[in-house]
């Protein structure tokens, strides 16, 4: 299982790419329904360590499952 970036929640902070200890978060093109740059992780990649949940401050930005439904990828 992997962690999901609600694409249309996220706002492009970035505080969650750097202590990625794996490097799965990635930037997505353009921006989300709120105007704001947006992120996304790479279920293949992600360890479910919960380190960017821990540190996002965008309430509910990232979920703890893996939902393909709720993130874009490019
Ligand atoms: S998921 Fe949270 S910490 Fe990561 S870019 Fe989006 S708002 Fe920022
Ligand atoms: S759960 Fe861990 S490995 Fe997965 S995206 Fe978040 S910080 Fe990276």
């Amino acid at each position: 299982m992997a962690h999901t970036i609600v694409t249309e929640t996220c706002e492009g902070v970035a505080d969650c790419v750097a202590p990625c200890p794996v490097a799965c978060i990635h930037p997505g093109p353009g921006k989300n329904v709120k105007g704001t740059d947006w992120y996304w992780i790479d279920f293949e990649v992600c360890i479910d360590c919960g380190i960017c949940l821990q540190v996002c401050p965008v309430e509910g930005a990232i979920l703890p499952e893996e939902l393909p439904s709720l993130q874009k990828t490019p």
